[in-house]
């Protein structure tokens, strides 16, 4: 069955990892607006300057830029039954967007992975991604694990600005999980534990959301 899941979490929780997974076993897309910055820019290095310095810095890139990318990506033709959005939304402004761009065909599942501040910053700074998918891993392994492509440390995963995006992510996009909190579709998952155990759970919530229905 397709699913549309919003998959929250501080950075460094596992989101782009999990996201990964839930979206393979699926068969549905993972829409991560970081990975189309990050691919736009690859693509074209003069492109638009101010979101390279935002990204760099660990901020965040204005709405109406990120807004204008998942409004364009849902409306691909394999986004149509389902998804999987990464890092979107990440303030209240981008989850009152994303309700407008969505039709009531399908209920919008939002699991929250919640994961201390200590084991958050200590993943940010081992944490790796594939220079060629985007893919998320740490740095024991050698390549990626989905594609084979080398893997490379993120700019924004070193120290002083790991803090800011964690700072960002309280002010900014804590409030989503309130916003979201008082859904019946809304559940939090424990993301302090082993990768399948948190995906286990993550299916189970999902489960739990839809077979409720
Ligand atoms: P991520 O790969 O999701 O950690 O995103 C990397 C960076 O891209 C973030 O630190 C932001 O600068 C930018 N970004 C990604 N998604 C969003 C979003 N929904 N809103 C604003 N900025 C974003």
């Amino acid at each position: 069955m397709s699913v549309r899941l919003v998959m929250l979490g501080p950075p460094g929780a596992g989101k782009g990892t999990q996201a990964g997974r839930f979206a393979q076993a699926r068969q549905v897309p993972r829409i991560s607006t970081g990975d189309v910055l990050r691919q736009a820019r690859q693509a074209n290095p003069d492109l638009d300057k101010q979101a390279r310095a935002t990204m760099d810095a660990g901020r965040l890139v204005d709405d109406d830029v990120v807004i204008w990318i998942v409004r364009r990506r849902l409306a691909e033709p394999d986004a149509r039954e389902g998804f999987v959005l990464d890092g979107f939304p990440r303030t209240l402004n981008q989850a009152e967007a994303l309700d407008h761009l969505l039709d009531d065909r399908q209920p919008l599942v939002v699991v929250d992975i919640e994961v201390p501040d200590t084991t958050l910053l200590e993943r940010l700074q081992t944490r790796r991604i594939c220079a060629k998918c985007g893919m998320p891993a740490t740095a024991v392994l050698a390549v990626c694990s989905a594609c084979g492509g080398p893997l490379i440390a993120r700019g924004d995963d070193d120290a002083r600005v790991v803090r800011e995006r964690l700072r960002v992510y309280e002010q900014e996009s804590r409030p989503i999980v309130e916003f979201y909190r008082r859904r019946s579709t809304f559940r939090s998952v424990d993301g302090d534990q082993p990768q399948d155990a948190v995906a286990a759970d993550i299916s189970s919530a999902v489960a739990s959301v839809l077979g409720a229905r």
